[in-house]
């Protein structure tokens, strides 16, 4: 009986690893999020601390784990975020570069337009 308990005590130990993001807590009432870790004086080496009992700075309550499942979703919305502005700065240079168009004397029409397209097709060869 006690060799199934302790199999399972470890089964458990295994999964809970697989589920919550290691050293990652969370407030349930702000979002507060804490990544804890323990850094060795010897070696140097960083590990995770995945102990309860620090309390959310902002509201003093205890903190939850974060799953990977949580983690995930928060990084998907993130980026979904970040595609929406990356989108909307794209229009907005665009906007700019057709009144610089018709406000500054070009000897090529479309040259400011152009240029626009260029940065924005290649964002990361562009120098400024
Ligand atoms: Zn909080």
């Amino acid at each position: 009986m006690s060799e199934t308990v302790e199999s399972l005590k470890a089964r458990i130990a295994e999964l809970e690893k697989l589920v919550y993001v290691p050293g990652l807590w969370k407030c349930a009432k702000c979002n507060f999020s804490l990544m804890q870790a323990t850094i060795s004086a010897n070696s140097g080496a960083v590990s995770t601390r995945d102990q309860p009992g620090e309390r959310c700075p902002n509201c003093d309550v205890p903190l939850w784990r974060v799953t990977e499942r949580e983690s995930s979703d928060g990084i998907a919305l993130r980026c979904e975020e970040a595609i929406v502005e990356a989108s909307t700065l794209r229009a907005s240079l665009k906007k700019i570069a057709e009144r610089a168009e018709d406000n500054l004397p070009m000897r090529t029409p479309g040259a400011m337009v152009h240029i626009a397209e260029v940065a924005l097709a290649n964002p990361f060869k562009v120098k400024g």
